[in-house]
């Protein structure tokens, strides 16, 4: 059996797709290998060892030691440096590594080579005897912490005294002679709690380190997590061994992840860059605009709308009144409050417990509003059925449109004024849609999956830069000038309330047929592996019954010929949103052609009160303030107003066709006052981002508690006041006082949402 996969700039033993065998950082560790990215070398164990670490009494096998040794000596080699070598001394990183993320479950060894002997070696090397000696404290700190099993505090303890001692609350403050001292003290306390000196043998110490990472795969908190995320075929983890680089060299060394994105605002072309940020800001926007709405559908941090950040895209650049922060600068978000902070503050990952899912266990027996996701990916499915939704209650298949080469292809689409050339980019798109329903079938398991065909303005797909406009031009083979006119035709004044929903479905029906195509055809094939389907479509922004009338029927016949050419029967069950106010006052004739209504509010809140969901944030806080709006209706379900259209529709949808399943797919669908309201509207679900799934299944029950209560005291309205039944009561164990969980360090706003 292999056991050592090596890597380096330009080669690699495997790709990206080896997950499976060299754990996803083994694996995207060999794809950069290979894409000729400068990684620092180093080698893979692949998770195959990992049973062979257990069956063996947790030792690390002599055949893989024997393999590490000689991919060691070939990194000597490479780097010219040795292995416990005074004067050049070779410091590798030992990580953990599973095909599935567990983002921190699972343990890591840095700096792994820094005996006593090789501080000044690297002193030498670096030209910056401070940080040899800082990065020894760390090894100590973290070999005996992770390896040894030495209490944190017990380091932590004598930092804090240098620390005290020093004047200073930053690691940085402590000079050379203060860290010689922690160094000191650290070797003493490994000795109190383990007995022994600390390991200076740079090899007792790798083999030590391999077995403390493959130990981490059931360490208690890993196989929490795992039963939590439903993670159960995996055989272990892979350990990754790589000669180290340092992030905290100097002023201009680094090491980190990628933050935060900071925009004006964001359009569907940024979902690579939200992808890849921890966090978004921007300065314009609310609730329901596009940064917000995508990223929570992502479980990303977002403040929306800081509007006295003012961006210079050039500079590299953002300002807040007299505060000026420079691309690279660390600055924190907190999404609940709206804030913006200087500086990292310190956070910690929040844990799903087991009385969490009892909870919601309690929560699931007294609610009777369905609970379903806003889901456009496998991903965001897959994380939304873990956390208990019923079925996907909004697709939006826009957002599948933006990855990768889909772009193109999209924008060929658009920009196509003859049909052929249309029909040609449809058809590229045609395998790719199919593929993404198939996913999403699948993590689904037979649960309803409501699919919104294309809704967006048309503007947003269209190329503004110049590089763009040429990729384009290639594939459409027509001159720059030609793609970049017909662009500017299609820009709209308002596209808000232009050329969107089912008017583009009306003017190109191509577009809906490819996409109810790829439903049926992944539908078909998910019924032919004998899987289970229940696909529902969705067409948005109807005002009329015609508009919907004549979409259905032209959708039905594609997808009774797809069903009928593949042989498979399923109903085709065709339904709309109602976002359109007009759409809302029509619902007794709407819903001859409808089987269900799904209320997009954030369209709906934006058309009944005429406030722009993107633009609202420069007025509705002095709104608010003077009490004109008690809340943000963008958040908040305005139920005064568009709660009177939701429930006129309901009531008048229902007398066409008394079975009318009726739900939310707007962002108050996932917020618990305008999910109570739900309850009490008849609706039959709410559908939320992945993230939100939890709470909107504890305010449903909520609403449901809240509701028996009051009938119970006969003063239906006053549900505030309810008392849970007394099976809640039974089962329901006493309070418990949170614990504080917010830093404890200065934290300096420097902007802030408009609320
Ligand atoms: C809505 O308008 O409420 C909705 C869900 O659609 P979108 O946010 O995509 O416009
Ligand atoms: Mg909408």
């Amino acid at each position: 059996m292999k056991t050592i996969y090596e890597f380096g700039p330009g080669r690699a033993e495997g790709d990206g797709t080896w997950k499976e065998l060299l754990g996803g950082k083994g694996a995207g560790l060999a794809e950069m290998c290979r894409l000729g990215l400068p990684v620092p070398p180093g080698f893979t164990i692949p998770t195959t060892v990992c049973p062979r670490y257990y069956a063996s009494g947790g030792k690390v096998p002599a055949d893989v030691m024997a393999g590490a040794r000689k991919a060691i000596a070939r990194l000597e080699k490479e780097l010219g440096r040795g292995f416990g070598r005074a004067d050049r001394p070779l410091l590798v990183s030992v990580r953990s590594g599973a095909a599935v993320s567990m983002p921190g479950m699972m343990d890591t060894v840095l700096n792994l080579g820094l005996s006593a002997a090789c501080v000044e070696g690297l002193a030498k090397l670096s030209g910056n005897r401070r940080f040899a000696l800082d990065a020894r404290r760390r090894f100590i700190q973290m070999f005996g912490d992770v390896v040894a099993g030495v209490d944190h505090d017990a380091f932590e303890d004598v930092l804090a005294a240098a620390k005290r001692e020093a004047g200073t609350d930053l690691d940085t403050g402590l000079d050379e002679a203060a860290l010689e001292g922690v160094i000191a003290k650290y070797l003493e306390a490994y000795k109190a709690h383990t007995g022994q000196a600390f390991p200076e043998d740079p090899w007792e110490q790798l083999e030590r380190s391999i077995a403390a990472v493959f130990g981490s795969w059931e360490s208690d908190r890993a196989v929490k997590y795992r039963k939590i995320h439903g993670i159960t075929n995996l055989g272990g983890t892979a350990v990754n061994v790589q000669a180290m680089v340092f992030g905290n060299l100097g002023a201009r060394s680094g090491t980190g992840v990628a933050v935060i994105l900071v925009r004006n605002e964001t359009s569907p072309e940024d979902i690579g860059g939200m992808h890849a940020a921890q966090g978004i800001l921007t300065a314009t926007g609310g609730m329901t605009s596009h940064a917000a709405v995508v990223a929570r559908g992502m479980g990303k941090c977002c403040v929306a709308g800081a509007g006295t950040v003012r961006i210079d895209y050039d500079a590299e650049r953002f300002t807040a009144g007299d505060v000026v922060v420079k691309a690279g600068d660390v600055i924190s978000l907190d999404g609940t409050a709206g804030e913006v902070l200087l500086g990292a503050v310190p956070t910690k990952p929040a844990v799903v417990t087991k009385e969490f899912d009892t909870l919601l266990g309690w929560a699931d027996g007294f609610r009777r509003l369905g609970v379903r996701t806003n889901a456009d990916t496998p991903r965001d499915a897959e994380v939304a059925y873990r956390y208990g939704a019923e079925g996907i209650g909004l697709c939006r298949t826009e957002h599948m449109f933006f990855d990768g080469d889909r772009i193109t292809a999209v924008r060929e689409m658009i920009l196509a004024e003859a049909k052929e050339a249309r029909d040609a980019a449809l058809a590229k798109l045609l395998p790719m849609q199919r593929q993404d329903f198939v996913g999403i079938f699948k993590e689904m398991k037979g649960k309803p999956v409501t699919i919104r065909l294309l809704d967006p303005p048309l503007h947003e797909f269209l190329p503004h830069e110049p590089e763009q406009v040429r990729t384009v031009a290639e594939s459409l083979k027509l001159p720059e000038g030609v793609v970049r006119d017909r662009a500017r035709r299609l820009h709209e004044m308002n596209p808000m309330l232009g050329h969107r929903g089912c008017r583009l479905g009306i003017t190109f029906p191509e577009i809906y047929e490819m996409q109810v195509r790829a439903i049926y055809e992944a539908a078909a094939a998910e019924v032919k592996a004998k899987r289970p389907v229940r696909p529902e479509v969705m067409i948005p922004l109807v005002g009329t019954r015609k508009e919907l009338a004549i979409l259905r029927e032209r959708l039905t016949k594609v997808a009774d010929d797809v069903l009928g050419k593949a042989k498979v029967k399923l109903p085709v069950v065709f339904g709309t949103m109602i976002e359109v106010p007009r759409a809302a006052l029509q619902a007794e004739h709407v819903a001859h052609e409808a089987e269900f209504f799904s209320f997009g509010t954030n369209d709906l809140t934006q058309m009944t009160f005429g406030y722009s969901r993107d633009d609202a944030g420069s007025f509705l806080p002095a709104y608010i303030e003077q009490g004109i709006l008690p809340e943000d209706p963008f958040q908040s379900l305005d139920q005064e107003g568009v709660g009177e259209l939701i429930r006129m529709a309901v009531e008048r949808g229902r007398r066409t066709r008394p079975g009318l399943k009726v739900g939310i797919c707007g962002e108050h669908g996932g917020d618990p006052k305008s999910i109570a309201f739900c309850h009490r509207a008849g609706l039959d679900y709410v559908s939320c981002s992945p993230y939100r799934v939890p709470v909107a299944r504890l305010a449903a029950a909520h609403a449901a508690i809240a509701e028996r209560a009051a009938a119970k005291a006969g003063k239906a309205g006053k549900a505030g006041k309810a008392k849970a039944s007394p099976k809640a009561k039974a089962v329901m164990p006493k309070a418990v006082k949170p614990k504080a969980t917010k830093a404890k360090a200065a934290r300096k706003v420097v902007a802030k949402a408009r609320r």
